[in-house]
């Protein structure tokens, strides 16, 4: 049976959602990406609109809703900034569901807890200055040492880097062995003390109004107890960590497509040449109908993830497919939205030009385009299926 109804609980929670995003945030958001200044107080108002611990049971401090419901909030998010839907990946998508589908009993008490609570914000460490894309290049190093591990290295390109709390992080165990030398850690900060150092990136072409920066740890000391899985399963860890965030990232994507659609739809009205609104002009319209369709494509996809994630199926391949398509629909919207906009697109007096520029960074991170394009080729011709992997994302029994 397919079931295309949203329930009312899903309806309602949207809904205020909205509303809240519309009066506590949006009306900062063009001030602080025009500035690229982070958000105020931005985790601290999610925490109180109850979304940052959305997926978890209420076991860990979750509120116990469903998969599906994650993405249609992930998609409110980014409607209103990309900042904010940045945000909830790493901290729900990456770091949070990383610790709930592979931490122990123990770990999920004392990690994600927090997490879910909106105590603490976390964030994702897997990228270095040399190693993007190709992940099992990574140099940072984690050393045994007694009941510890002694990690050096460095991380970039690292949202929410300068604000989190917790980092799920990875090093090498073993750097001879490639990937399969990886291990994942949880790195608190309050813990790091100055071994850990955070820093922003300045001038970013996108996400002005969000946090993305990097890390040094140099000898940091992190106890045994924070291995997260196994020595040497870091990146399945990360690549399944991947398959969340890529699922937020996709029903994020869906919502700046349907800003695009709006404020296009808005502006055509109003704007006239020739006599006529621009909306009138079929040169026009054709651009807002490959946006809607888009847009109706993207949310059918991510929304099909989800499903699969509250069943517990394997969803890599429709996850990746969902991520990729939306994300280039969005990069697409946001640039025919901007040429609706003519001039007036190209300044921050419309929401067009950052919606470009915010479309921009997740075509690359979680997966670059080509990535995609590699993976999606792969699946087609046979040559890539998906195995299970040790510990499976638990699936959604119903409040939890
Ligand atoms: C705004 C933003 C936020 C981010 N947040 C995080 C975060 O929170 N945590 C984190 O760990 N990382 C994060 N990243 C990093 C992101 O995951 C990487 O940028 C991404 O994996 C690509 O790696 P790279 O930039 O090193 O590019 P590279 O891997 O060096 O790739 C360069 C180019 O080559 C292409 N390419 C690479 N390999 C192939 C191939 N085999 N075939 C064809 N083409 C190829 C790529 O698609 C790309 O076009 C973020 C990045 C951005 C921009």
């Amino acid at each position: 049976m397919i079931d295309f109804e949203l329930s009312d609980e899903q309806r309602d929670l949207v809904a205020h959602v909205r509303r809240y995003l519309a009066k506590e945030i949006l009306p900062d958001v063009q001030r602080c990406d025009s500035a690229s200044t982070p958000l105020p107080e931005a985790f601290a108002k999610l925490a109180e609109l109850g979304v940052v611990g959305l997926p978890f049971p209420q076991a860990y401090g979750g509120a116990g809703l469903d998969y599906v419901t994650l993405g249609l909030i992930c998609e409110e998010l980014e409607y209103c900034d990309t900042s904010l839907r940045t945000m909830m990946s790493v901290h729900i998508g990456l770091a949070g569901c990383g610790i709930y589908q592979w931490g122990t009993q123990e770990q999920k008490q004392r990690f994600l807890r927090p997490l879910a609570a909106g105590e603490k914000l976390g964030a994702f460490g897997l990228t270095e200055p040399d190693a993007g894309s190709d992940a099992g290049a990574i140099r940072s190093t984690a050393r045994r040492d007694g009941d510890a591990y002694v990690l050096n290295g460095s991380k970039l390109w690292i949202s929410c880097a300068t604000q989190a709390d917790t980092f799920l992080m990875f090093a090498k165990t073993d750097p001879a062995a490639g990937k399969r030398g990886i291990s994942a850690f949880v790195i608190e900060r309050q813990d790091a003390g100055s071994a850990l150092h955070t820093f922003a990136i300045k001038d970013k072409y996108g996400v002005r109004a969000g946090d993305t920066g990097g890390l040094s740890f140099s000898d940091l000391r992190v106890p045994v107890a924070n291995r997260l899985g196994e020595e040497g399963e870091g990146f399945h860890i990360a690549m399944t960590a991947l398959e969340n965030g890529r699922y937020t990232v996709a029903a994020g994507a869906t919502g700046l497509t349907r800003a695009c659609v709006d404020a296009s739809v808005k502006y055509a009205q109003e704007r006239t040449t020739f006599g006529v609104p621009i909306g009138r002009h079929q040169l026009i319209q054709e651009m807002i109908a490959q946006m809607t369709a888009g847009y109706e494509a993207s949310r059918l996809l991510y929304l099909r993830a989800g499903w699969m994630k509250n069943n517990g199926l394997r969803n890599t391949r429709e996850t990746a497919l969902a991520k990729w398509f939306a994300c280039d629909t969005s990069n697409k919207a946001a640039d025919d939205a901007l040429e609706i906009h003519g001039a007036y697109g190209f300044s921050d007096e419309y929401p067009v030009a950052r919606f470009l520029r915010n479309s921009r960074g997740a075509v690359i991170y979680e997966g670059s385009r080509e990535i995609q394009k590699l993976m999606h080729g792969e699946y087609a011709l046979g040559y890539r299926t998906d195995k299970p992997v040790r510990c499976e994302l638990p699936a959604w029994k119903g409040q939890r």
